[in-house]
């Protein structure tokens, strides 16, 4: 048989190599960034258009190529950074696998502009799927730019395959993070569609912290600081109490190389231990120094993921040095004034008196009120006839005196507490009660055939996400003026999702003033919205929209009133008065979709009779 083996073309092999080099539109933002610092740049400028999917170019004044250079720059594994394997062992540039250009310009319009400091004249090239279309001397100043246009042009299936303008532009967002986070001394700056994004002037870390994330985030930095023989940290960790729920704000540099450790995350975190709310996230910006010769960072293309030698030996003295700054800062459980106590409190310990706050019943009290008139329809019956036996069976229990009573408190299996809370509810127990609260999660409501055991967190959900659908599409929801404004702080990134949110907000009820790139503020909020939950609400729904892995039907409407319904919903744990407990009943019933929470899980399930007679053969 004739042979058959054939080496690839070198714009296939190209093509090929590409797919693993670049990713999506941040991925060119990120080689691009490095090869501009490699280039010893003191100023780097990233300007984007529709997220990356149009043009990604980045211009520096870094130490420039020479004709030559610029030509070979994109041969595949040309590289100026190492000339022999061992030079992998103490690498001191980010790049070093002469693949980034040679992929990008296999899959892109890339046009190549750059002049060394020596010379009269610069080189430019335009370069089109690794073909060279032109090459010629230009005049254009000291450094490097290099525009990459229609990124995957040909490779129609990897360019179908990008997400939403507005999830590609956070991808590149979060790689311009990391690249000026880990180079404070360099400034940055980036526009998207021509208006100005970042805007970072050399600065200290500190500093540069807070230009990227809002001068809010200043007070809410504690700096940690360690030098050992294997390990020298320095950086910041953010204050627990200010810790969200988002895991946004959590970079570790190593040697300058943003890189990604679920074991040395996992230190820091158990140095947070006890001192975190439920679901919250430690913050932190740590840069660590180790001798190059104990990682590697050849094992990913992407080379977020690196090797220790001794991790172990790290991650004690990182964990002991995040915990000592925590000590040292006194940021031990703190009094902090600017925060309502009560969202702080684990639900656990929440007050557990049958009387909740009048606020509680009346949160959800709005304008439409034809539940009454639907709930007949579901067939159900909340009429007062229902908890007779039950009433039997404790009227019973009691005119047995004292001694049988103390029978029964030793048959009880469930802890004190429990028990306890159970009878307090119950207090209402001699009316006709025709629901129950169970543990504090769930409603407890008769039904012809049975019983219905309803969630209550996912029944307030559902309860809240259809009036606030409904608020948005009819779009006359009723606003409550607050007295006075309530100033928020956000990250300008953070303020360009609100800014696209913020008429579907408006819909809801909230009104908005002088907002800036990193604060605005509140005048009013929807009626069903304490003003006390503004600031977790909006939080959280940022947090969702981010983390939201947006498809094509993605609906800011939708995630708007789904975030917001589940901030505002009643929590497992929390007790119910027997009047909430029945309006949330009705209400749930006189939803559209009564069965389902907005995330598509059972709200109730039902126990018939029949299936608790079979329980008793
Ligand atoms: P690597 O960065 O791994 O060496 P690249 O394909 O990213 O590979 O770049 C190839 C070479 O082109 C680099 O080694 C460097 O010499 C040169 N180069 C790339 N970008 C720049 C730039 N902005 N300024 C100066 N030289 C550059
Ligand atoms: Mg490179």
């Amino acid at each position: 048989m004739a042979d058959i083996i054939q080496l690839l073309p070198d714009h296939v092999a190209n093509q090929i190599a590409a797919g693993e080099v670049v990713q999506r539109p941040s991925s060119v933002v990120k080689e691009l960034l490095e090869n501009a610092i490699d280039a010893q740049s003191t100023s780097i400028k990233l300007i984007v258009k529709d997220a990356g999917k149009t043009l990604i170019q980045v211009i520096d004044d870094g130490k420039g190529m020479s004709t030559t250079d610029a030509r070979l720059s994109f041969e595949r594994h040309a590289t100026s950074k190492i000339r022999t394997a061992e030079d992998l062992f103490q690498l001191n540039t980010k790049g070093f696998r002469g693949e980034a250009l040679a992929s990008i310009a296999a899959i892109a319009h890339v046009e190549l502009k750059t002049k060394q400091e020596q010379d009269e004249v610069g080189s430019s090239i335009i370069i089109e799927g690794s073909e060279v279309v032109e090459q010629e001397v230009v005049v254009t100043p000291v450094g490097t730019s290099i525009s990459v246009k229609n990124l995957f042009f040909n490779i129609p299936a990897r360019r179908n395959f990008l997400k939403s303008n507005q999830v590609e532009l956070r991808h590149i967002i979060d790689e311009f993070h990391r690249v000026a986070l880990a180079h404070p001394n360099i400034t940055f700056e980036m526009y998207h569609n021509g208006s100005e994004m970042f805007q970072l002037p050399e600065s200290n870390y500190r500093q540069r912290i807070v230009n990227i994330f809002g001068s809010k985030t200043n007070e809410k930095l504690v700096p940690v600081e360690e030098d050992t023989e294997v390990l020298k940290i320095s950086g910041f960790v953010g204050k627990p109490q200010f810790a969200k729920k988002s895991r946004g704000e959590q970079f570790f540099f190593v040697n300058n190389r943003f890189i990604k450790s679920a074991y040395l995350n996992h230190a820091i975190t158990s140095a947070f231990e006890g001192l975190l709310k439920d679901g919250a996230h430690a913050s932190y910006f740590l840069n660590l120094k180790v001798n190059p010769k104990t990682i590697d960072i050849n094992i990913h293309p992407t080379k977020t993921e690196i090797k220790f030698d001794d991790e172990q030996t790290l991650y004690a003295i990182l964990r002991a040095s995040v915990k000592h700054s925590l000590g040292q800062f006194n940021i031990a459980p703190v009094l902090d004034f600017e925060r309502d106590s009560n969202l702080d409190t684990p639900y656990g310990f929440k007050d557990k008196n049958a009387n909740s706050p009048s606020i509680e019943v009346n949160r959800n009290f709005n304008p439409f009120q034809e539940e009454k008139a639907t709930a007949s329809r579901t067939q159900m019956s909340y009429k007062k006839e229902v908890a007779g036996n039950w009433e039997g069976l404790y009227v019973g229990l009691e005119s047995k005196g004292t001694k049988s009573q103390q029978d029964f408190s030793e048959i009880q299996f469930e802890s004190d507490e429990q028990t306890v809370s159970m009878f307090q509810n119950e207090h209402a127990i001699g009316q006709q009660q025709s629901t129950f609260q169970l543990h504090n999660k769930y409603i407890i409501s008769k039904i012809k055939s049975g019983m219905l055991v309803i969630d209550q967190h996912r029944a307030h959900q559902r309860i809240l996400y259809e009036d606030f659908l409904k608020n948005i599409t009819v779009k006359e929801a009723m606003s409550q003026q607050l007295l006075f404004p309530l100033a928020l702080h956000f990250s300008p990134q953070h303020m360009t999702i609100i800014n696209q949110i913020k008429e579907d907000l408006e819909h809801t009820g909230f009104v908005f003033a002088n907002l800036t790139n990193e604060s605005l503020e509140i005048t009013g909020v929807p009626v069903s919205v304490p003003e006390s939950e503004v600031s977790i609400i909006l939080e959280q729904l940022i947090n969702d929209i981010e983390n939201e892995v947006p498809d094509s039907n993605f609906s800011a409407t939708d995630l708007l009133t789904k975030s917001m319904s589940k901030s505002l919903a009643i929590k497992t744990g929390q007790s119910l008065t027997i009047q909430e407990q029945e309006y949330m009943v009705n209400k749930l019933f006189a939803c559209k979709e009564p069965n389902v929470s907005p995330n598509h899980r059972p709200t109730f399930v039902t126990m018939t009779l029949d299936e608790l007679d079979r329980k008793f053969l």
